[in-house]
């Protein structure tokens, strides 16, 4: 089974948690062609998947300060990149609860449903 991913056999993808990152772009220096920082809100953001060997894609995660860089199964990626569209990233020198931010962003998403129909 290929995953629709690079590389002969790589079963996963990588996701940045983007609610939790600083946005320090070590990532983006570690593994710069797997990552870029998004310009709206400063974070890092995975821009493809086969980039960079998964030694450097490793690396990135192991060095990451905040720990929001995972592996992920490839068939996740496609509903994380949906979920994403609705996330709200909180202003920067603000606290962050995560729990809260997941909470709005899920609500923004209801809201977005609701609106289609
Ligand atoms: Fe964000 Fe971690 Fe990358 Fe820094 S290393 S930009 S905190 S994902």
């Amino acid at each position: 089974m290929e995953p629709e991913l690079g590389g002969m056999l790589r079963q996963k993808g990588v996701d940045v948690d983007e609610i939790t990152c600083i946005g320090c772009k070590h990532c983006a220096h570690v593994a710069h062609n797997t990552f870029y920082i998004e310009s709206e809100h400063g974070r890092a953001r995975v821009f493809q998947q086969d980039g960079d060997p998964e030694e450097l894609i490793q690396e990135a995660i192991d060095t990451c300060p905040v720990d929001c860089i995972h592996w992920v199964d490839y068939t996740k990626l496609n509903t994380l990149e949906e979920e994403r569209k609705y996330q709200v990233i909180p202003i920067a020198g603000s606290l962050v609860d995560s729990g809260a931010a997941r909470i709005a962003s899920h609500r923004n998403k209801q809201n977005a449903d609701k609106k289609k129909i």
